[in-house]
């Protein structure tokens, strides 16, 4: 049993019909990305913010897991495989991974605007102002926005430093720090990137597959479970 970290991002969940950040026009509604995605944004137009994760939510749940979602899942039958995911969908967990650490949150969850260690399902639910925690407080998108701590990076760094096998999946590694992830995976002896583009240089000591994450992945699965 070999043990397998898979780093991942929005590119793995594209052919399950969700949009990437790059492929996104960058426009929702007349507002940027990153004019939603911020605590910024929060303060000043919750109503607006939480549309857009409701809407988000909505088209995450309408996805299904792809070929690469699966063939991920299916590796858990030989080997210890832990995902480190930068996407906020939950097709990781449809496919049937049962270790996964979402860097960025989790558009199916809630938490309280007071007390961060109070989480919810959203219950596939929209979430609406006057939604309120145990403590009384509104509760927000469990997400992590521009300018917040990424989340349990500590734990992720740990995992790619055990790594015998790395896999980087679907990610322009264009967003810190989970980019700089990479560089932990000194024990690894096979290190493998699957994307259709990046930005610059692939990273060194990494083979680059270059093409869809659908197509690419479950040939490396089938051959990591000989
Ligand atoms: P990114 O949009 O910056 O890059 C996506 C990468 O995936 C690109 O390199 C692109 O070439 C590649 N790609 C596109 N289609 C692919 C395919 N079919 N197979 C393999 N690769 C493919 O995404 P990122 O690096 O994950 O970082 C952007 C941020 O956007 C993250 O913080 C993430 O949370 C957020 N995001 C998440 C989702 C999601 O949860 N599904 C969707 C959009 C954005």
């Amino acid at each position: 049993m070999a043990k397998i970290v898979v780093i991942s991002g929005a590119g793995i969940s594209a052919e399950s019909g969700l949009k990437t950040f790059r492929d996104d026009d960058g426009l929702w509604r007349n507002h940027s990305f990153y004019d939603l995605a911020s605590p910024q944004a929060w303060e000043k137009q919750p109503e607006l913010v939480l549309e857009f994760y409701n809407e988000r939510r909505q088209l995450a749940l309408a996805a299904q897991p792809n070929p690469a979602h699966l063939a991920l899942a299916e590796l858990e039958s030989h080997h210890d495989v832990v995902i480190v995911t930068q996407n906020v969908d939950d097709l990781h967990e449809r496919a049937g991974s049962s270790q996964v650490i979402h860097l960025h949150g989790e558009l199916a969850k809630v938490r309280s605007t007071s007390d961060s260690t109070l989480i919810y399902s959203a219950n596939g639910n929209p979430t609406q102002i006057g939604d309120l925690c145990e403590l009384g407080s509104q509760l927000r998108p469990h997400i992590v926005w521009f300018g917040e701590r990424v989340m349990d990076f500590d734990i992720a760094i740990q995992e790619v430093s055990r790594a015998d096998k790395v896999m980087v999946v679907g990610t322009s590694l264009a967003v810190y720090p989970a980019a700089s992830l990479l560089d932990f995976a000194k024990q690894a002896d096979e290190k493998i990137l699957v994307t259709k583009d990046i930005d610059g240089e692939p990273p060194e000591s990494f083979q680059w597959l270059k093409g869809k994450a659908a197509h690419w992945v479950p040939k490396i699965a089938s051959r990591w479970l000989l």
